[in-house]
C-alpha cells in the first residue's frame, strides 16, 4: 500500500534548521510498501532553513513571535490532497513538529516542554479517521536492531 511519509524522516533535508531526521526503521519496517514523502511546510510555502516554530494558544509562530498559522494549514491542505490523490491508505509522521506531531507537541515556549496536541496536518489526517503513526511508534526490525 501507499504510505506518506515526513520527508524529513527518508532523509530529506527539509527541516527548520536545514537537517534532516533521517529514521532508518522507517524504511527497514515498510520495505513492502510505496512510501511518499511529503513536507507539509515547505508545501505551505515556508523556506528552508526557516525559523522553528510552534503551537501558541491555538497559533503557530516561530521563535520571533510571527503568526505563521495560514502557511502551516496551506501545506497540511496540500500533503491532505496529495495523499487522496495518491491513495495513501496510512500516514507515519514526525513526532512533537508542529505540522506532523500526533500526541504530544512542543508547548510554545521554546524551551523543549512537550504538552498534549498534534500537529496542523496530524490534526486534520486523525478528523478525517486516517490512521496516523510516529516513527516513535515504528520498531525496527529485530534482525537489523542487533
Ligand atoms: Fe519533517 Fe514535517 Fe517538519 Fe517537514 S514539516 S520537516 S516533514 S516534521
Amino acid at each position: 500500500m501507499k504510505v506518506l511519509v515526513s520527508a524529513c524522516l527518508l532523509g530529506v533535508a527539509c527541516r527548520h534548521d536545514g537537517q534532516s531526521k533521517f529514521c532508518p526503521a522507517v524504511t527497514a519496517q515498510l520495505t513492502d510498501h510505496q512510501l511518499i514523502p511529503v513536507c507539509p511546510e515547505q508545501l505551505g510555502g515556508l523556506p528552508t532553513p526557516r525559523p522553528a516554530c510552534e503551537w501558541q494558544e491555538g497559533r503557530i509562530t516561530d521563535r520571533h513571535g510571527e503568526d505563521r498559522t495560514a502557511a502551516f494549514a496551506r501545506g497540511a491542505q496540500e500533503a491532505l490532497r496529495l495523499y487522496h490523490l495518491l491513495g495513501c491508505e496510512a500516514a507515519i509522521l514526525k513526532a512533537r513538529s508542529p505540522s506532523c506531531g500526533k500526541g504530544m507537541i512542543y508547548d510554545g515556549s521554546f524551551s523543549g516542554t512537550l504538552v498534549p496536541g498534534n500537529g496542523m496536518l496530524a490534526r486534520m489526517m486523525l478528523d478525517e479517521g486516517i490512521p496516523v503513526y510516529t516513527e516513535d511508534e515504528v520498531e525496527m526490525p529485530q534482525e537489523q536492531a542487533e
